[in-house]
């Protein structure tokens, strides 16, 4: 069984705007059910986790009805941190066999990513989601000079959904949290800690993050040139 935890407890701070960014409308559908949607029409997966603040439980249900996402299993009450919020869905998934573990602010993550990286996890039972990075990335010093340039070719973004056997992820996290990591921004660096490897499948550029009130702008305009090309 391939269960899929979606994460959104988070505050959206960055966004500027009193309600979370996951709950904003995008197409006239909130971000989080377009994120959802996509879990629930892959026929790879069998359960829906959804991770959010304690205040939007009732508010995720309601979504769950409204588009029909009838996989969605649980809702649960999320942690302090993306870290706690992902352990607490892991700890709901007992059962499965694989979970995913997706941003709800990605509501253009595609079918054909979902695909292969529950392709790739059944070979190498860590897996995450990238693409090549555009921009040549530096690394600076607190005081802000450049310290190092990596050989761009060699660099990848990072993107999500993150595929993980069950076992393997539920280990991660208990090292970490012994180890006293609380507050790591992805889930693949925990099984990185346990010495395992993590494989990378191609993401997609259009699986963009929404962060800022320019991404939603961004987002829609794609969702529009996809409607079109149907
Ligand atoms: O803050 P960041 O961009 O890393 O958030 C990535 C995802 O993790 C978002 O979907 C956010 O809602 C979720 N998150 C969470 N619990 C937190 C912080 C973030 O579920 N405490």
């Amino acid at each position: 069984m391939i269960a899929a935890i979606i994460l959104a407890s988070g505050s959206g701070e960055r966004f500027k705007k009193n309600i979370p960014k996951q709950f904003i409308k995008l197409a006239g559908m909130p971000v989080l059910a377009h994120s959802i949607k996509v879990f629930q029409t892959s026929l790879d997966i069998a359960e829906i986790v959804v991770v959010c603040h304690e205040s939007f439980i009732d508010q995720v249900w309601h979504l769950v009805a409204q588009y029909s996402l009838s996989k969605v299993v649980k809702v649960v009450c999320g942690g302090e941190t993306r870290q706690a919020s992902s352990r607490i869905g892991i700890e709901c998934c007992k059962n499965a066999e694989y979970v995913l573990i997706h941003d709800g602010v990605r509501p253009l993550v595609t079918e054909r990513i979902i695909r292969d990286i529950v392709d790739s996890v059944k070979i190498h039972k860590a897996v995450n989601t990238v693409i090549p990075s555009v921009d040549t990335i530096v690394a600076v010093d607190p005081d802000g000079f450049i310290e190092e340039i990596p050989d761009r070719s060699f660099l990848r973004r990072v993107q999500t959904p993150q595929a993980f056997e069950y076992n393997l992820i539920k280990r991660a996290h208990e090292k970490a949290i012994i180890e006293g990591i609380e507050d790591a921004t992805d889930d693949c660096s925990l099984v990185l800690r346990l010495g395992h490897s993590v494989y990378a499948i191609a993401g997609d550029e259009q699986n963009m993050k929404i962060t800022y009130p320019l991404d939603l702008h961004i987002a829609d305009r794609l969702i529009q040139l996809r409607n079109h090309s149907d």
